[in-house]
């Protein structure tokens, strides 16, 4: 360990995601991650296929203000290929959370796809921590549009965009 905490291993980690918004379960995921990679890099993705709820400046900003006593974790958007993404990077793992066993089938398709794509980078899965692992982006959008209270599973700034974002609706 390094004196900012982060790891000393030479590798960076890119953690990919729509965060849409940052729960309080990707913020453990990366940040449990920021101690064993050197640098980690959250990517969130446009995905304007999956039509969020947030635009992704605003999912980024959410990101950064999360992270900002991270010094080796950087937030940024991208549109392309994932696997392209982290070699413009120079990163050597992918990170990927896994709650319950629901995720596992899509994310070890996912990451077998991505090790075709791209060998030399590794997938890692952090395992959701116990408080966390019912936490997911669409649950939270649901539940604060239905007016139910969100505020243990996000940060601040987050519940006060998604109430904000709610009324003005
Ligand atoms: P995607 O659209 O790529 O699935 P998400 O933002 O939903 O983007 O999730 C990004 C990653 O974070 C996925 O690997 C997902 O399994 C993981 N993840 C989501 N919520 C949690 C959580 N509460 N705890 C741990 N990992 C999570």
């Amino acid at each position: 360990m390094s004196e900012n905490g982060s790891s000393d291993l030479d590798v960076t980690a890119v953690y990919p995601g729509t965060f849409d918004p940052i729960t309080n379960g990707h913020a453990d995921v990366a940040g449990r991650a920021s101690r064993m990679f050197h640098r980690v890099i959250v990517a969130v993705a446009a995905n304007p296929a999956k039509n969020p709820f947030f635009s992704v400046e605003e999912r980024v900003e959410f990101a950064r203000l999360t992270f900002a006593d991270f010094a080796n974790v950087e937030v940024h958007s991208f549109d392309c290929l994932l696997v392209d993404y982290a070699r413009q990077h120079g990163a050597g793992a992918i990170l990927r959370g896994l709650r319950a066993v629901s995720d596992f089938e899509f994310e070890v398709q996912l990451s077998g796809m991505n090790r075709r794509l791209a060998p030399e980078i590794e997938t890692v899965f952090i395992a959701a921590a116990q408080d966390y692992g019912f936490v997911s982006s669409s649950l939270v959008r649901e539940i604060a549009s239905l007016g139910g209270d969100v505020s243990e599973f996000v940060s601040p700034a987050v519940n006060e965009a998604l109430l904000a974002r709610l009324r003005s609706r």
